[in-house]
């Protein structure tokens, strides 16, 4: 990330698990996992959290309170594994409040997908997410992540912009969305991609 702090925990383990992106082997973080030291440090960031949750978000807290930090993200690799680790995040970012935190999720990968790919008919009314992204901070972007094929559900749509993957098939990118071609800490547009009311596109490599 550059000049920009951030903190991960492993994919697959703390990702839904819908999440289609290490299903078909798409995962960039699990191909730079084969560095042992991402690996460790990826895996005991998540047994920090799963052991001590208090003491996960202590040690960023800590952080954050030394280093203040101007941006801040969540999740190069992982993704929010419960609601009790995005309600930690909100009281982090309330008490941190010259942040700004930014993640992408496919948290929401949960009993949408079981519902949709049971029927099979990506029109019906999606159930809600057993994550809840509320409240959010007004310090804290958040990027709903979507995948080539998968359904993004239209109240998530409507609430925050949306990361696309341009794989060649990818239709549903419009026209005026960024595309990342940066490094962040030479771009920050996810950081308010919600103000300039547009959605990013990642370029497949
Ligand atoms: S669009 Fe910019 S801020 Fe967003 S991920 Fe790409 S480089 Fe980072």
């Amino acid at each position: 990330m550059g000049k920009i702090p951030s903190i991960s925990l492993p994919p697959m383990l703390s990702c839904p698990r819908h999440a289609p992106c290490f299903e078909d082997g798409r995962c960039y973080v699990i191909k730079h996992m084969k560095f042992s030291v991402v690996v460790r440090a990826f895996g005991k960031n998540f047994r920090i959290y799963n052991d001590d949750p208090e003491r996960y978000f202590k040690q960023i807290s800590g952080y954050l309170d030394f280093n203040e930090p101007e941006y801040f993200r969540f999740h190069v690799g992982g993704d929010i594994p419960c609601q009790d680790y995005y309600d930690r995040i909100v009281k982090l970012c309330c008490a941190h409040k010259k942040t700004k935190f930014m993640f992408m999720t496919k948290c929401y990968m949960d009993e949408h997908y079981i519902h949709w790919m049971k029927a099979k008919d990506y029109s019906i009314d999606p159930i809600m997410s057993n994550i809840t992204l509320y409240p959010v901070p007004s310090n804290l972007s958040i990027i709903i992540s979507s995948w080539p094929g998968y359904p993004i559900p239209p109240y998530l749509k409507a609430a925050f912009p949306i990361a696309y993957l341009e794989d060649g098939i990818e239709d549903r990118i419009p026209e005026d969305a960024h595309h990342c071609l940066k490094h962040c800490d030479e771009c920050y547009f996810c950081w308010f991609a919600k103000e300039k009311k547009k959605d990013v596109v990642f370029h497949l490599h």
